[in-house]
């Protein structure tokens, strides 16, 4: 059975501190040493439902950092590997920095211009290119602690937003912080989506709707990734539409066809 392997990134750069911010040497070193070690690259979705390689890798990248297009494209492209893009979808085209809660910190210093979100003509590219692109809620609250209407609003939304700026069915999410519980998970599974990413602190259960990835973050060596990772690759055969819920398979199934 193939085994898929999920990692989340957030933004790729030489000077930002930040930690979820990697060096572009950190990153390319990472991701070489998997290919050298037999992955091969495909978008969450894709790994999900029919992973093609026994050892299958899906790169995820959180909030759609400019940084993302400009150092972390051109490994990918060279590596031939596409990854996939979740989007705070009321950032692209703003103008206004990425300022949540942890991110904030950064307002108003040498580094501001990290926070900056791609545009939606910048994410078609990379769509084309055979990138994923998935939503990451509107404006990129802690899920749990905002009231049904607002969770509701968040999820619906975003995905709205991204069919009509991709021409296609959205269906991955990545929770913001990762923060989910039984409520939010239930509240994606009514907004439409087949797939939800976490980024649990050690090795979790795979869920479609909580599936756990590795969170990569600054000051990481290729090496300590190899050793994270070794522990918490997973076995899927693919997820036929009959593991996920009935919302979403429709969904899947219309996305296969067209
Ligand atoms: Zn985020």
């Amino acid at each position: 059975m193939p085994r898929v392997l999920v990692l989340c990134y957030h933004a790729v750069s030489e000077a930002w501190p930040a930690a979820t911010s990697v060096k572009p040497e950190h990153f390319e070193a990472q991701l070489e040493s998997l290919v050298r070690a037999g992955w091969r690259g495909a978008t969450l979705r894709d790994a999900l439902t029919s992973p093609r390689h026994e050892l299958t890798l899906a790169v995820t990248f959180d909030d759609a950092h400019r940084s993302v297009l400009e150092l972390a494209y051109p490994v990918l492209a060279r590596l031939g590997i596409p990854a996939s893009v979740f989007v705070p979808t009321d950032y692209p085209g703003s103008g206004r920095p990425m300022a949540w809660d942890g991110y904030d910190t950064w307002i108003g210093g040498p580094h501001e211009a990290e926070l900056l979100c791609l545009s939606w003509d910048e994410l078609r590219g990379l769509r084309d290119e055979g990138w994923e692109i998935g939503a990451h809620t509107c404006s990129h609250p802690r899920l749990t602690a905002v009231s049904d209407e607002q969770l509701a609003r968040e999820l619906a939304g975003s995905r709205e937003r991204c069919e009509e700026e991709m021409r296609e069915r959205c269906l991955s999410l990545a929770y913001p912080y990762g923060d989910h519980d039984e409520r939010v998970v239930a509240a994606a599974r009514d907004a439409g989506y087949a797939f939800a990413c976490t980024v649990p602190r050690r090795a979790a259960e795979p869920l479609p709707l909580r599936w756990p990835r590795v969170g990569v973050y600054h000051g990481e060596g290729a090496g300590e990734l190899q050793l994270r990772i070794a522990r918490r690759a997973r076995s899927v055969r693919g997820l036929a539409p009959a593991h996920l819920a009935a919302g979403a398979a429709a969904r899947l199934r219309r996305a296969r066809r067209g």
